[in-house]
């Protein structure tokens, strides 16, 4: 017994800022090292976007991709876990419409770009900071960022790529839009609310004398009415089919037409049909051939055809609208309603349908292959794969791909003056066409020499959407990529099924023909204790800082690990971390002890010591079998109750004496579960386990492989498990019941026959006479 190699009498979390830096200075640790007898395990790593504060559900998302990439390394594969930021979008350029009061079209678009870069940058390190902080393996030597030459040229160039092939095309068509980004978005774009609204009874007059009331929750689109719909079967309308209504407030008139769209149970059982409300009104005026009109413009404001309600927001217009039928003695009532409306995701703006000219992707004619494609990857949960089938049903138009801002990668295009032939140039460089010189002399079609740069940029799912091709070095590294695609792992949020996952399947599709990747991980949300997601609109976003200073990253990524089965949401409770945190100072304790014993070479095993290695061997078996399938909870939680549960209270207890008096089969066993413990548990909490395994063993445990179990230890032995925790807890029981202390001499008790095998150390344990 000497004095224990584990200093420090407690776990700190202030070793962990330490020990950070100590892996900063081994890059060997965690670069990527091809080698080849190793196989390679690309992850596709989600570059976040850099927003000031991460959140907590953020960090630990991050901290389980980590565990992942730590499992991996330990089975000896060489990882690749490359970390970016997503650092092109709306997001920055609002940030410096805010800051400088200039909203970005009245900009000079080169001093609005250099605006961008400087704010974004500085946004960027406190990321890189907290990723450190939190342990993450990443191979921060090369972080890669979505806004340089290099990522966008990449963007460009699969595109430039697929342009031959037909797969883009340009049109006129109402659109998604946010009049608050000014841009026209993508069904992914959209997210639905219930908002509290309000239903508008109105009066249409008859040509034939009386009215039909009306109910919408948009009068200020009265102008833009083309038709009134009503049920077939609805019999209370039954003698209007075919007549006209007066459009209140307008006065022109509008068919009645029977249409099975309508909804006899929704207000009077009559709508109005406008250019354009929702999905319906789009449907309708194309399947009626009614001719639309304009009255909400690109910045969300009444046009010229709404009449006096021009230049009104719309939501001012609404209400407007409200006061002039009511003045009119046209408004019968209004009732309030909660209404599912359709939001912009990025600035929760409701949307609208605008007109515009966009650069659409073709994705509807390839759903059948993608269908194909999301069954042939394997995803944990196996459940959530219905997200991703289920959004490629509910598709319904093309992807608009082009917006019109400027912190984005830009359409590499260019259009010749005289005849307007499009053109494309070579995939490789990085193209800015709004201020480059075209890349041609003359127009293939026509010899004209003057050229016009596209303006717009690309949605910025067009640069994520290929963050997989790019990580497997998809046209600069070609036998590496040939090896390596399908990237063995897309670990992400469940809220960005629809889109990131979505777009780079559908581009994996059109590059490769195959799946994108092996293996989809899907983590569930970080929700605040009373299980609301954290958003900044709610004042509920958690700082994870203060709670990794005062509890450590270990604690927080073992309250990830092991809260929850994969897949599933989480209440994040600083409680619950707490108790995470008295699990790392337990192992610490339990270290310490053992690592006042010398370790030797090996030694005769006794009963006792052949039991806990057979518990020992079952641990790493499952550990080793969850790892493998991307589970952290089984690990996490099959560790946490081989420590505290039968290790720590049972077996040291009963090998303490022997362990005193030198008995190296003690001794080697003791060690033996400690190294098996820290390695199962060190992709989990690699600080402190690296921090044990250096002071004890030397080395970083993060250079280990998992344990395999040993050979020539009984399985049958674990038969005895539930009696031997039964004899001591009866043992326990009987002293504290007779207000004795747990060490003191107890006479009477006989070990049962059946656990005569460990009866020596059981006596000793329990100073049974
Ligand atoms: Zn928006
Ligand atoms: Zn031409």
């Amino acid at each position: 017994m000497g004095d224990p190699r584990l200093k420090e009498t407690r776990w700190d979390p202030a070793f962990e800022a330490a020990l950070v830096e100590t892996w900063r200075s081994e890059p060997e640790l965690y670069g990527f090292r091809p080698d080849p007898v190793k196989p390679v395990y690309v992850i596709d790593t989600p570059p976040p976007y850099p927003s000031g504060s991460w959140h907590i559900g953020a960090v630990m998302a991050y901290s389980t991709i980590d565990m992942i990439a730590r499992a991996q390394r330990m089975f000896g594969r060489a990882v690749l876990f490359p970390f970016g930021l997503d650092r092109n979008g709306i997001n920055i350029e609002r940030t410096v419409e805010k800051k400088t009061k200039k909203p970005l079209h009245t900009w000079d678009r080169e001093a609005f770009i250099e605006a961008c870069r400087k704010e974004i940058q500085a946004i960027g390190q406190g990321m890189l900071d907290l990723a450190w902080r939190t342990g993450l393996s990443a191979d921060f030597d090369h972080v890669y960022y979505t806004d340089s030459d290099e990522y966008r040229a990449f963007s460009q160039a699969v595109f430039l790529e697929l342009w031959p092939r037909g797969l883009f095309y340009r049109g006129e068509r109402p659109t998604f839009w946010c009049a608050y980004c000014e841009t026209p978005l993508a069904e992914a774009d959209i997210e639905y609310e219930e908002r509290a609204s309000k239903l508008v009874w109105m009066k249409f007059a008859l040509g034939s004398g009386g009215h039909v009331p009306i109910a919408t929750t948009r009068p200020e689109l009265l102008a833009a009415c083309r038709a009134v719909i009503v049920h077939p079967d609805d019999d209370r309308f039954a003698a209007l089919h075919g007549k006209t209504a007066r459009v209140p407030l307008y006065g022109h008139e509008v068919p009645i037409v029977a249409h099975p769209m309508a909804k006899p149970d929704f207000g009077s059982g009559a709508a109005m049909i406008c250019s354009y409300g929702d999905m319906v009104d789009l449907q309708l005026f194309r399947e009626l051939r009614l001719d639309p009109v304009k009255v909400i413009d690109e910045r969300g404001r009444m046009t010229e055809a709404a009449g006096s309600l021009k230049g009104l927001t719309v939501e001012k217009a609404r209400q407007r609208a409200i006061e002039d039928l009511e003045s009119a003695g046209l408004l019968e009532r209004t009732e309030p309603i909660q209404h599912k409306t359709p939001l912009c995701s990025r600035s929760a703006t409701p949307i609208e349908f605008v007109s515009s000219d966009a650069w659409y992707m073709r994705q509807l004619e390839f759903r059948d292959e993608l269908r194909r494609l999301a069954r042939e990857m394997e995803f944990q949960p196996a459940r959530h794969r219905q997200l991703l089938l289920d959004w490629i049903d509910s598709l319904t138009i093309d992807w608009p791909i082009s917006r019109r801002r400027y912190y984005h990668t830009e359409i590499p295009l260019w259009y010749c003056k005289a005849c307007g032939e499009v053109l494309a140039p070579p995939p490789g460089k990085y193209y800015r066409p709004w201020k480059d010189p075209a890349p041609f002399d003359r127009c293939p079609k026509c010899g004209g020499a003057e050229f016009v740069g596209e303006d717009r940029v690309f949605d910025t799912w067009m640069d994520s959407s290929v963050s997989n091709l790019f990580v497997t070095r998809y046209r600069t590294d070609p036998a590496f990529f040939e090896a390596n695609f399908p990237t063995s792992l897309r670990p992400q949020g469940r809220e960005i099924v629809r889109t990131w996952l979505y777009y780079a399947t559908l581009k994996s599709l059109v590059v490769r023909g195959t799946r994108p990747f092996r293996n989809v991980f899907i983590h569930g949300l970080g929700l605040d204790a009373r299980g609301r997601a954290m958003h900044r609109t709610h004042g509920n976003v958690i700082d994870p800082w203060p709670l990794i200073e005062k509890h450590g990253a270990d604690a927080l990524r073992f309250f990830a690990a092991s809260e929850t089965n994969p897949g599933d949401d989480f209440r994040i409770s600083e409680a619950k971390i707490g108790g995470a945190g008295k699990f790392i100072t337990k192992l610490w304790n339990v270290a310490r002890f053992i690592s006042s014993f010398d370790e030797p070479p090996a030694g005769k095993l006794l009963p006792t010591d052949e039991w806990i290695l057979a518990e020992l061997n079952h641990l790493i078996e499952e550990s080793r079998g969850a790892y493998g399938e991307l589970n952290l909870f089984l690990p996490s939680n099959r560790c946490r109750e081989f420590l505290w549960n039968l290790f720590a209270p049972h077996y040291v207890e009963m090998v303490k004496a022997r362990g005193y008096a030198g008995d190296p089969g003690a001794r080697w066993t003791l060690h033996t579960c400690l190294r098996g413990l820290l390695r199962l548990l060190a992709p989990v909490i690699p600080f402190s386990t690296d921090r044990i395994w250096r002071s004890v063993y030397g080395g970083s445990v993060h250079a280990e492989l998992f344990p395999r179990p040993l050979d020539g230890i009984p399985a049958a032995r674990r038969e005895a498990t539930d009696a031997i925790l039964a004899f001591n807890s009866e043992v326990w029981k009987a002293k504290r019941d007779r207000g004795a202390s747990l060490n003191v001499e107890w006479p009477g008790v006989a070990v049962p026959a059946a656990l005569e095998q460990y009866g020596p150390d059981l006596r000793r344990m329990h100073r049974l006479v």
